[in-house]
């Protein structure tokens, strides 16, 4: 513990000791620091010295807290900007690894000498498996591409597998570009316009002021399904789109929560179709759901498969065996007359506008869509009113009953052992995203980049503030030996951690000295506004 009388503890802290914690988190929030900071070790390889970095939040992409959610969405408001209007082929070069990455790849050969560990004594993997699946994935989203040892277990290749049918659509060659086409007009001045698209899902019945009118008759079940494989629809359209658009379209796209609770989509399109084609596109686009049917319920209440190892799960009253998975997919894949259980499509109101570079129009498409990146979708509801909070409820109960994935609970209700069945799964207890109050069935990344937009990472942008800021300060920013340092994750409950309320407030303390610092040096820099990005750098 911090000693309220130690004098090496800074003053603020020391004055600061007897605050409640949420006040202290009320205080880091407004001076936008981390208030869920992951601490972790680094040793310095050169000198030996070992500390404790508190690394934000945010430095994940999933900001957990409001101080990296808003500044994650100045980063993202930065990255469309500076993609939307490229006039010249971006580059494919990939930068050094930073801190966060080095740790992340550090700590996914740590996970990978654990399988091998478990594997080789015989122990279950099937958890670790999803751990390394979840790494992996945050590893891509920090910016590396490939992946990194290759995967673990190999997938199950199925050549029986259903095909999504492919939408009656014309196909252009592909041109080797990402850019849109350039127009001259009689003035000789040349534009390469852009389009702002919002693709919405489809009606569910009749709504007025965000809720159904006739809640009885509202298709819960469909509006549930579609939120669930919206991801995959919006894959689709994107596939679609580039293959009728003959040029490898770049897009940056924002899923935010429309009133009704269905998620939408805001999506800015460089380069230009022409917008029948664009609707034609949108029309023709589906995702066609190839699971299990879902219409029969056998099991409910008390009645409930029970697990045995080396077994599976089984009906306690009769000793079947239920299907596996795969068991299920095959069955289904060799019948003819076989349907997918769901197919998902876009609603008739779709939205087509052309923006050109540099215009109001442009900033305030921006300005859509960036507009909710700092809140979930559940939380859209904040302020609602009882109706819309009754109608939240329906829908997260159709959303309790439907599986998410192929990896849910919810499958042994309907008789099928869910993908990787393990003990202790309950039908309607899927702890999977998707059926929660935050989420409402749509458990996808909630921005949607391109690789070449602006061909760099949200890593990458933070580093150009970064950099931009210390030329400010007449500082070299010179590159650091991504083998410099090593970095270990500190167990929870580690006892020489210094509690996190004298982090926040030594944090706070820092960058309040960093801010006065940079309000010198505006004054200096003869009204540079430099104000907005010392925030970053800080
Ligand atoms: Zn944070
Ligand atoms: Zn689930």
């Amino acid at each position: 513990m911090t000693n309220p009388t130690d004098r090496h503890t800074p003053r603020a802290v020391r004055m600061s000791m007897p605050l409640a914690r949420d006040v202290v988190e009320a205080i880091a929030v407004q001076n936008g620091v981390c208030i869920r900071p992951v601490p972790l070790r680094r040793v310095d390889t050169a000198t030996g010295v070992s500390e404790v970095i508190d690394v934000p939040c945010g430095a994940t992409l999933e900001a957990k807290c409001p101080s990296c959610a808003k500044r994650n969405r100045h980063l993202r408001v930065a990255q469309c900007r500076e993609g939307w209007h490229l006039e010249h082929e971006p580059a494919i070069t990939p930068g050094p690894a930073d801190d966060y990455q080095t740790h992340l790849v550090e700590q996914r050969a740590s996970f990978q000498t654990e399988r091998d560990r478990a594997a080789s004594a015989g122990q279950d993997v099937t958890d670790i498996d999803l751990a390394i699946d979840e790494l992996d994935e945050e590893i891509n989203q920090a910016g590396l591409r490939g992946s990194v040892v290759g995967r673990s277990t190999p997938k199950r290749s199925r050549s029986t597998r259903r095909r999504q049918d492919a939408p009656d659509l014309p196909r252009r060659t592909m041109a080797k570009t990402t850019l849109g086409r350039v127009f001259h007009s009689s003035d000789g001045k040349s534009f390469r316009p852009s389009m702002f698209l919002t693709l919405t899902l489809p009606s569910y019945g009749k709504i007025r002021d965000g809720v159904p009118v006739d809640p009885d008759r509202y298709d819960y079940a469909s509006a549930a399904r579609d939120a669930l494989h919206f991801s995959k629809l919006v894959d689709r359209f994107v596939q679609n789109l580039r293959r009728v658009a003959g040029f490898d379209v770049q897009y940056f796209a924002t899923v935010e929560p429309q009133k009704r609770l269905a998620p939408h989509l805001h999506m800015a399109i460089r380069g230009t179709l022409p917008r029948a084609e664009l609707r034609q596109v949108v029309a023709a686009t589906y995702h066609q759901v190839w699971w299990p049917r879902q219409d029969t319920v056998r099991f409910d209440g008390e009645h409930l498969p029970v697990w045995a190892d080396g077994v599976g799960y089984f009906d306690p009253a009769t000793g079947e065996v239920l299907p596996t998975w795969d068991e299920a997919l095959d069955q289904f894949a060799n019948d003819q007359d076989a349907e997918p259980v769901h197919v998902a499509r876009f609603g008739v109101q779709t939205d087509i506008q052309g923006v050109l570079a540099g215009t109001k129009d442009a900033d305030q498409c921006i300005g859509y869509l960036s507009k909710y990146l700092t809140k979930s979708l559940g939380q859209s509801m904040d302020g609602a009113g009882d109706a819309q909070h009754l109608h939240a409820e329906r829908l997260m109960n159709a959303l309790r009953w439907e599986p998410c994935s192929a990896a849910c609970a919810n499958w042994l209700r309907y008789g099928v052992q869910p993908k990787n069945a393990k003990p202790g799964l309950i039908p309607g207890r899927c702890r999977g995203k998707a059926h929660s109050p935050e989420h409402l069935g749509y458990a996808g990344r909630r921005v949607l980049v391109s690789r070449k937009w602006s061909n760099k990472t949200l890593t990458e942008h933070k580093q150009d503030r970064r950099t931009w800021v210390l030329q400010a300060l007449g500082i070299a920013d010179e590159p650091i030996d991504p083998h410099r340092y090593t970095w270990s994750p500190i167990p929870a409950g580690d006892a020489n951690l210094t509690p996190i309320g004298v982090r926040l407030l030594r944090a706070v303390h820092e960058r309040q000295r960093w801010r006065n610092h940079m309000t010198q040096l505006q004054a200096q820099a003869d009204g540079q506004d430099l104000s907005a990005i010392g925030e970053e750098a800080a």
